[in-house]
């Protein structure tokens, strides 16, 4: 096929065949999150480009090469590269914020970044996503970290490690950041020249370079779990404790920074070994200051972003479940025109009923019409012929174990119709229980 226009690098179709996995990653994560006391929030995909400037930060990859914005007219805007500024800006504009804290929202939503695409890197992705407000306590850490695990534990993720690190609050990181420009400064010939800039700016900044010169010089780089206050250091070592009470296995990494600058204490990452580079599934961590940097008063908050695709793969290479997609209750294959009407008005009282009903819009043969049936993987058929339409009778077929019935296509045909699903519900339930015991 000869398409005149495709799609660009880096986005996907999700077309029907496959949209049962993703049906399946966003009910359990809504699940969970409500079971949680979260609530969902949706946001527009673009917003002013200052948002993303203030909050994820000037020095940031995201901003300094990952956005895509627009000029129209005489304004800026960015399609959101991430959930947490717009939420958060969601959140202050619509007084969420004045109501009792905690506020708890999640989030599922499509992101955009001009990233170079390669394996679980895409330019417009999905991410499944949570706020906290109002909690400084580590307690609130414990529960954001405590549903992701849950999250990806009712998936059936397996081989999933969870990284923690403190990245200390602005009083400690002032100390820190003392050190690091220090010990770049003696190494700075060698570093990119994104991030000779960002050693003024930002030198933290550095530690997330993705070129390899710059990840190899940073290796030895001081790291700020000696730096942190003693609040900071208490929050990270109370957060452990309690990770441990909940049995939720983690190992401190200190070179995990995230890339986003508004953190503040706690990150964490939960990172796959299944899924080759592109393995964080999911990062997150505490932004006290970013509510207050948004022109809200101060508020202490946090969250983690999931990414879906990531999730996704990860789950085909384990085989994972996934939720079964629904399937036709009952095909009606209609034999002559005045068959095909008697179909549209068994189908209309069907469907009132709740029940996926479908006939032939086609004009198949009676065998290729059973065919089709087959193929959509329909519970049952029912053939209109004329026999069937002079004697008012007709046989509803279970396409599983070919039995067939003979129901009258009265005024009653639905509840009948109805009572032979239930009664075919219950013979499948008896046959998994059996086959469970
Ligand atoms: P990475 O280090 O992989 O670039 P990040 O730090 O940029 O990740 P976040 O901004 O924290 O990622 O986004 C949260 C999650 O969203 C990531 O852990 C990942 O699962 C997913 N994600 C981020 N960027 C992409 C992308 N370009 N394509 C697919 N998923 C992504
Ligand atoms: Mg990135």
């Amino acid at each position: 096929m000869a398409l005149n226009i495709k799609r660009p690098n880096g986005v996907q179709d999700i077309t029907p065949k496959n949209i049962h996995k993703w049906h399946t990653v966003e009910k359990i994560a809504k699940d969970n999150a409500e079971n949680f006391g979260f609530k969902e929030i949706r946001i527009p995909t673009f917003e002013n480009t200052n948002l993303f400037m203030r909050s994820v930060g000037e020095t940031t990859d995201v901003v300094q090469k990952e956005m895509y914005t627009v000029m129209a007219k005489e304004t800026k805007y960015t399609l959101r590269p991430e959930g947490t500024a717009g939420t958060i800006r969601a959140m202050l504009e619509n007084g969420l914020l004045n109501d009792a804290m905690p506020q708890k929202v999640f989030y599922i939503l499509s992101c955009f970044r001009h990233e170079r695409t390669q394996q679980g890197r895409f330019r417009e992705f999905h991410q499944f996503g949570v706020e906290m407000a109002g909690s400084q306590l580590p307690s609130a850490d414990a529960e954001v970290i405590s549903l992701a695990n849950s999250i990806l534990n009712h998936l059936g993720l397996k081989n999933i490690e969870l990284y923690i690190n403190s990245i200390g609050c602005p009083k400690c990181r002032a100390e820190y950041h003392k050190a690091l420009k220090a010990f770049f400064e003696t190494r700075k010939e060698n570093l990119c020249g994104t991030c000779l800039s960002r050693l003024e700016k930002n030198p933290m900044r550095i530690l997330d370079c993705k070129s390899e010169i710059c990840s190899d010089i940073a290796k030895d780089a001081p790291i700020i779990l000696d730096y942190l206050c003693n609040e900071c250091r208490e929050h990270f070592e109370t957060l452990q404790k309690y990770l441990k009470n909940m049995n939720i296995d983690f190992k401190i990494n200190p070179k995990i920074v995230r890339g986003l600058d508004y953190y503040t204490k706690t990150v964490f990452e939960f990172v796959s070994s299944d899924i080759g580079a592109q393995s964080t599934v999911c990062g997150g961590g505490r932004y006290d200051g970013l509510i207050e940097q948004l022109g809200g008063k101060p508020t202490p908050a946090l969250g983690f972003a999931m990414g879906l695709e990531r999730i996704i793969m990860v789950m085909e290479n384990q085989n994972c479940d996934f939720l079964q997609p629904r399937t036709c209750d009952l095909y009606i294959v209609p034999m002559d025109e005045q068959a095909v009407e008697k179909a549209m008005t068994i189908t209309k009282k069907l469907r009132e009923y709740g029940y996926w009903v479908e006939y032939d819009v086609v004009g198949r043969t009676l065998k290729a019409q059973m065919k089709y049936a087959d193929k959509i993987n329909a519970s049952f058929t029912l053939v209109l012929g004329e026999n069937e339409l002079v004697s008012n009778k007709a046989k509803v077929k279970n396409m599983k174990t070919g039995e067939q019935l003979e129901l009258d296509l009265d005024e009653k045909f639905a509840d009948r119709f109805d009572a032979i699903c239930v009664d075919n519900m219950l013979g499948n339930l008896d046959q998994l229980i059996a086959k469970d015991e």
